[in-house]
């Protein structure tokens, strides 16, 4: 993409109303626009990184075994009314009346509305083990919408909903999830630990949430200090092997590690050396949550079983915030220039700048250079601005990508070209085929 061509609109001051690093570097770097409160315009680049996110939580969804599929955004009230949660959920819920004053309402998160579709094509335990998702927006009608699309009114959530025969079966989906989220926040650059957490109104007694840990996060988080080493890394997980998965999850849950709603001071003593023991603050950023029947014996979500009697379908839900997970990601990953995105999810693989537009050589030796990492599989960024380097340079940190390519004259005289690793900082100058080569 050359930058003339692309929208980009970067704002020089801090807005005022940013209070968090990450959503002040969001608008900044004109990745999103407020429309209302906690309401999102995804402006180009931000859409960019929405995608990735989105992409990275598909693949691991489907490497897990489960079936995406996409529900709507507004739903009736009456699926509510079954689960008894429409009165229950309050004023986080936007309630909608339609022209023929049919109560509606814009979806906090589908339970409801995932089992009708399973009762209405599902009979028999060998329809089972079933886990569907969607990845689609959520309306919760927050207190107070904040931190940009940390606490959005409107945000992008996956949402799963597992359908097993037994408790047994259900708790290896909640397992599979489990693994499948660790995977997922690792490929994203992300340390994401699951703590033991309280269930609210989605119900039931077993789950985690997935807690990045960052100063500005909303949760208190007591942890011991070896849980954050602990890495998933490239070892291949059979999903659909009850013990390995199992095994995964008691690895990573049995230190101690939980938010302030589930923290036991006696507990925290007795399990973790006092140097171990770690108070901070983290952003949720995932959860997953098993509840047996909760809904299906509400909502008479039946399945006929092997010896032909009938049981109410066995349940968990387990959701990712998307869209939080970028603000999550510049909380964990930025300096005082601007966003350092990890490579797993950039905007753009690699930044180029031509110092001197216009100057025939050094056009050409950027058009050639551009061509060799489009020809490479990577997505460049081309600053093909009329701009002093300076400003140029302020764009692409504060943009963040991990590589950027510097092209002028004067180095292109002796065939060089400047690398620079966002990151680190440091600058080493080679030959553009050389550049090329080492940008990931
Ligand atoms: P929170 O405690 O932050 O209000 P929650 O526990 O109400 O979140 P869940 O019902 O567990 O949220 O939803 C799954 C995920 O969706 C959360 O882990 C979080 O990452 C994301 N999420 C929830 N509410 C918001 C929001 N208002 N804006 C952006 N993401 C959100
Ligand atoms: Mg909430
Ligand atoms: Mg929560
Ligand atoms: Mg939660």
């Amino acid at each position: 993409m050359r930058l003339t061509r692309y929208f980009l609109p970067v704002l020089k001051e801090n807005p005022a109303e940013a209070q968090i690093v990450s959503h002040r570097l969001m608008l900044r770097a004109g990745m999103i626009k407020q429309q209302a409160a906690g309401i999102y315009s995804w402006l180009p680049l931000g859409y960019k990184v929405l995608k990735r996110l989105e992409q990275i939580v598909h693949e691991e969804q489907i490497r897990a075994g489960h079936i995406p599929l996409l529900m709507p955004t507004l739903q009736p009230a009456d699926l509510w009314r079954e689960s008894g949660r429409y009165d229950d959920y309050g004023q986080e819920m936007l309630r909608i009346k339609d022209r023929h004053d049919r109560d509606m309402l814009y979806g906090p998160t589908n339970e409801e509305m995932i089992t009708d579709i399973f009762r209405s094509h599902v009979e028999s335990y060998k329809s089972l083990p079933l886990t569907l998702y969607h990845i689609q927006w959520k309306f919760r009608d927050e207190v107070r919408p904040r931190f940009g699309v940390m606490r959005g009114r409107e945000f992008l959530m996956k949402d799963g909903y597992n359908f097993d025969l037994t408790r047994e079966d259900a708790l290896h989906a909640y397992n599979r999830h489990m693994v499948s989220y660790l995977r997922t926040y690792e490929r994203m650059g992300l340390t994401a630990i699951p703590m033991r957490a309280a269930s609210g109104p989605i119900g039931g007694d077993n789950t985690h949430e997935f807690l990045v840990l960052a100063k500005t996060g909303e949760s208190e988080v007591f942890y011991d200090a070896k849980v954050p080493e602990l890495k998933l890394g490239e070892r291949a997980v059979d999903y659909d092997n009850r013990a390995e998965v199992a095994a995964i999850c008691e690895e990573f849950t049995t230190l101690y590690a939980r938010t302030d709603e589930t923290h036991d001071e006696a507990a925290f003593a007795a399990q973790v050396p006092e140097e171990r023991r770690m108070v901070g603050r983290g952003i949720e950023v995932g959860q997953i949550f098993y509840f047996g029947t909760k809904y299906s014996e509400a909502m008479g979500a039946t399945v006929v079983t092997p010896d032909g009697s009938r049981v109410p379908v066995e349940m968990g839900s387990h959701g990712i915030g998307v869209s939080r997970l970028l603000g999550a990601l510049i909380e964990a990953n930025h300096d005082e220039k601007g966003i350092i995105w990890p490579e797993g999810v950039t905007p753009f693989h690699v930044g180029l700048v031509n110092l001197k537009q216009g100057d025939a050589a050094t056009d050409a030796a950027c058009a050639e250079l551009y061509a060799a990492l489009v020809a490479k599989g990577l997505d460049p960024l081309y600053d093909d601005r009329e701009e002093r380097a300076g400003a140029k340079f302020a764009t692409m940190d504060l943009i963040g990508l991990p590589w950027r390519i510097t092209v002028g004259p004067r180095g292109l005289a002796s065939g060089m070209v400047e690398l620079t690793c966002r990151r680190s900082g440091e600058s080493e100058e080679m030959s553009p085929a050389a550049a090329v080569e080492r940008v990931a």
